[in-house]
């Protein structure tokens, strides 16, 4: 940066945002966006918007620089939510100075409206980290990766958003895809890097989800046997949907989005959240410095991306009927072919098995052990509540199953244990047997839902909860007060 006059580098970015916007504004109005964004992305050979950056400022990243990737961005979520002509915009920029104008301008718009926020911009300071050490991981880790009992929630508590990487890579290497694709390991790691940038501090969906659900398919695939079914590249389709699936969540399903007409669900008539978090996916792998699949044949290429696109679909729950009905015409097929020697699938049928794995991944908080379940159970809650609280301040139509006046939480898990999870799992049982350790694991939490149906986890208590389980603060609570008791004692004892 030394020599570069800050007055270039303001201009030269103004320059690009402005490109930017002009672009999104003739772009927006198509009904097809999604598809024509995604088409970029898949048919540039991966070249994207960050290709419009001048190269020294992509390399070097300043403090002054990062001050104007914040007002860069919280300018662009000014031009989302009001409309603002170009010259206006330009205003924002160079008025946003200092950093509590940037906080406020960010705060006074909405959190849910920062999406698709530039991703060529600001993405550049996410992927100049190149160091990474893969023998930081602690060994116990390494040791549990493949099981259930893996515990997530050290990550989440210390806020490590690295070692997850850091274990997705050992995943890559464990299962020998860098090898056997020729992935570049930089690369993937950079894309690691700014995935999990996109993923926002929600109580639920955050990165530490999105890890958990990968790790789940890595005990799918190992523990449970799946690599043996399945060809290297769709082990890492397996793998890149699960790490990409809620990329850049607001916290707000898709019925908020459709009830508050969003940007969003302006742009997706379907699946709005779940195409969103495919754009985001397609835009990291864009990327050229994150496009660790550089050297896949086109058509190996072509088809990693409708995995790619198929599976990050798949997870969009009103979808769960039409997967679980093909897969239980699929499940017999399947299991067929994969007792002979030489297993030919139909490609439908394969991408129904997978699909149905990516599903079951994305809802296996109820097969952890109970305490961790319970830990998920209380999270998700915490974003239902979070999004009751929007629709209330927002007047519009309150969610039944968000409502603290109504919702008993045993209640809620033990119909989504029952009527999603299991019939899924079931299906999947036929071809992959192990896969009953699992739902061992959700019939005793189900047990154990069924006898605190009158218990007293209330929905106020989730609410009063922040970062940690309600159970466990009670435990806590408990324990501070026979600690304050004890030393009452002995005080009164001298
Ligand atoms: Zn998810």
């Amino acid at each position: 940066m030394d020599g570069v006059h800050p007055k270039i580098i303001e201009d030269a970015l103004k320059n690009e945002l402005n490109k930017e916007i002009s672009f999104l504004n003739t772009e927006l109005n198509s009904l097809e966006l999604e598809i024509e964004l995604i088409k970029k992305a898949f048919h540039q050979d991966f070249v994207g918007p960050r290709d419009l950056l001048p190269n020294e400022l992509a390399i070097v990243a300043t403090a002054e620089v990062k001050l104007f990737e914040k007002m860069i961005e919280s300018a662009f979520v000014l031009t989302i939510k009001t409309d603002l002509k170009i010259s206006e915009i330009s205003g924002n920029v160079q008025t946003i100075r200092t950093k509590d104008a940037i906080e406020k301008a960010t705060t006074a718009v909405g959190s849910e409206e920062i999406a698709l926020a530039l991703p060529g911009l600001l993405f550049y300071r996410d992927i100049l980290a190149p160091m990474y050490n893969l023998n930081s991981i602690p060994q116990a880790d390494l040791d549990f990766l493949p099981s259930l009992k893996f515990n997530i929630f050290r990550y989440l508590e210390a806020e490590d958003v690295e070692c997850p990487r850091l274990l997705i890579m050992t995943m890559f290497h464990n299962l020998k895809l860098f090898d056997s694709l020729r992935l570049d390991q930089l690369r993937l790691y950079r894309f690691l890097s700014l995935i999990s940038s996109r993923y926002r501090n929600v109580p639920f969906h955050n990165w530490f989800h999105a890890f958990n659900v990968t790790q789940t398919m890595y005990f799918f695939l190992t523990t449970c046997n799946a690599q043996h079914l399945l060809r290297p590249l769709e082990i890492l389709a397996l793998l890149v949907a699960t790490i990409c699936h809620d990329a850049d969540h607001p916290g707000l399903n898709n019925s908020f989005q459709t009830k508050a007409y969003t940007k969003l669900a302006t742009m997706h008539k379907k699946s709005v959240l779940e195409n969103h978090h495919l754009l985001h996916a397609c835009y990291a792998l864009s990327n050229p410095e994150c496009n660790f699949i550089q050297h896949l044949d086109p058509l190996e290429k072509d088809k990693f991306m409708r995995y790619l696109r198929d599976f990050i679909l798949a997870t969009d729950l009103s979808l769960h009927g039409i997967i679980l009905r093909n897969m239980k015409e699929s499940k017999k097929n399947i299991s067929k072919q994969y007792q002979k020697a030489n297993p030919v699938l139909d490609s439908e049928d394969l991408i129904t098995f997978m699909c149905c794995l990516v599903k079951c991944a994305d809802l296996s908080n109820e097969i952890r052990p109970n305490k961790i379940a319970k830990r998920w159970a209380s999270m998700v809650m915490q974003e239902f509540l979070r999004q009751n609280q929007k629709e209330t301040d927002m007047c519009l139509p309150i969610t039944p199953f968000m409502d603290p006046s109504k919702v008993i939480i045993a209640k809620e898990e033990m119909n989504f244990i029952t009527n999603l999870c299991l019939p899924l799992y079931k299906t999947l049982e036929v071809i992959l047997p192990a896969i009953s350790i699992a739902m061992k694991k959700m019939n005793k939490n189900l047990d154990h839902w069924n006898s605190r149906l009158n218990h007293f986890y209330s929905v106020e208590q989730v609410q009063t909860a922040s970062d940690q389980s309600i159970w466990e603060r009670k435990q806590v609570k408990d324990t501070k007060q026979k600690v304050s008791e004890a030393i009452g004692r002995q005080v009164s004892h001298k």
